[in-house]
């Protein structure tokens, strides 16, 4: 399978169902418990509900980076510039 999130086609085999670069967006708290998830084989509701939010969260992260990048392009004042 490849990776859940928007434009991401990196192939993922193990448990944790999420690209490396992807996983490392996951907060600390819920990467502990998807990878004692993936650890336990545990594949119940529990770890399914903990692979959305991760997604979730990943999705919103990466959004709110590129909102960070629209900002900083539409604003030419936050450039260092002098004309004298
Ligand atoms: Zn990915």
């Amino acid at each position: 399978m490849t990776c859940p999130i928007e434009q991401c086609l990196r192939e993922v085999s193990g448990p944790l169902r999420l690209c490396v670069a992807h996983f490392h967006l996951v907060p600390a708290p819920l990467r502990q418990a998807l990878s004692s998830f993936a650890r336990a084989h545990n594949r119940g509701p529990a770890h399914r509900a903990a692979f959305e939010l991760a997604v979730e969260s990943v999705v919103k992260t990466l959004a709110f980076q590129r909102q960070l990048v629209d900002t900083s392009a539409t604003q030419p004042a936050s450039l260092p510039y002098r004309d004298d």
